[in-house]
């Protein structure tokens, strides 16, 4: 971290702001040229919030070096993260396709999309049981129950089940039945939820907040890691953009980016990100060429009447067709 010193500075407030930070176990190293102060600070800064230097008056200007996400970041831990979740692995060099409908409505549906992507080739089942709804009034998920009916897909598949929390009230709950406990984009800064469910120290799948930096997700994934999780995976679903064609807009960069600032696996949900069941194959596609290491698709055996989400469902022959080219596109790359 460099810390640029205004040039009308008084030794007497910079001297106690040196010695706070020599207290604090860093190394500090003084440049002062003609027109020019700066103080270089080695060590963990990482605790230091640049806004608590520039509350100093004697303070311009603070450049962090250093990114402010230790555990997640790749400066410690150079090598790719692999997540395994009883024996399906995702990352370094290990790629899985998270399958099924938006939100579990019934037993026959969720075990017959169950089985289906299970044919063709999906590793995990998802399905929401709590439905983050933009309406109060809107279909929000069979709760409880919903959690159950995964739970008897997963006896009968052997899928393992990734569903969203959306509440401390039930992290019991998904302690004991979820295998990964997803936290949803509108939940991606919920920092206390993000405590609690790192410190179940179960699989979590991050995903993206749909007006979030890059830098952002990064430290809500520090916030589990630091409550005692590591087995994290990224979720790029799409952002906030001026384009309307699309329900967000899929940032494939988001796959390189952070998987170079990052060792934890990224996978892809082309589903959210588009909107539209005809976009999910080819965007599917790129985010596979791009680097992902996995993709979550939403898939319903009758999308017309789903409860949530149908017009970004694709039907299970148009996931199975999907899983071909995925495959050839793997190789290829
Ligand atoms: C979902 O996966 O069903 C979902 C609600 O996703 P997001 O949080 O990305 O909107
Ligand atoms: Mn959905």
């Amino acid at each position: 971290m460099i810390i640029v010193i205004r040039r009308d500075a008084r030794d007497e407030d910079v001297l106690p702001l040196m010695e706070h930070l020599r207290g604090r176990g860093l190394i500090l190293q003084e440049i002062v040229g003609e027109s020019t102060r700066m103080i270089g600070l080695a060590g963990d800064t990482s605790s230091l919030p640049e806004e608590t230097l520039l509350s100093h008056r004697c303070v311009e200007k603070v450049t962090r070096i250093q990114e402010p996400y230790k555990l997640v970041g790749r400066k410690f831990h150079p090598e790719d993260s692999v997540v395994d979740v009883a024996g399906k692995k995702i990352g370094g060099g290990y790629f899985s396709v998270i399958a099924g409908p938006c939100s579990v409505e019934s037993e026959e549906q969720i075990l017959s999309i169950a089985r289906e992507v299970k044919d063709s080739g999906a590793g995990f089942l998802r399905g929401g049981a709590f439905k983050p709804r933009t309406s109060p009034y809107a279909f929000m998920g069979l709760g409880l129950d919903g959690l159950e009916l995964l739970k008897i897909a997963k006896q009968k598949t052997g899928l393992p089940i990734v569903t969203e929390i959306m509440s401390s009230e039930h992290l019991d709950a998904f302690a004991q039945d979820v295998d990964v406990i997803q936290i949803g984009a509108r939940n991606m800064q919920n920092f206390t939820l993000l405590r609690e469910v790192g410190a179940l120290k179960k699989t979590v799948l991050l995903k993206r907040g749909m007006s979030s930096t890059l830098d952002e997700l990064l430290m809500a994934a520090e916030y589990l890691a630091a409550a005692g999780t590591s087995q994290i995976i990224f979720c790029e679903r799409g952002i906030r953009t001026f384009e309307t064609a699309t329900r967000n807009t899929l940032d494939i960069s988001a796959v390189p980016v952070l998987k170079s600032k990052s060792h934890l696996p990224v996978v892809v949900d082309p589903s959210h990100a588009t909107g539209y069941w005809q976009l999910v194959s080819s965007m599917s596609l790129a985010a596979v060429a791009a680097g992902a290491d996995g993709l979550i698709i939403e898939v319903h055996n009758r999308p017309e009447a789903a409860l949530c989400d149908g017009a970004q469902s694709i039907t299970p022959i148009v996931f199975h067709q999907l899983m071909g080219k995925i495959a050839q596109v793997r190789a290829a790359i």
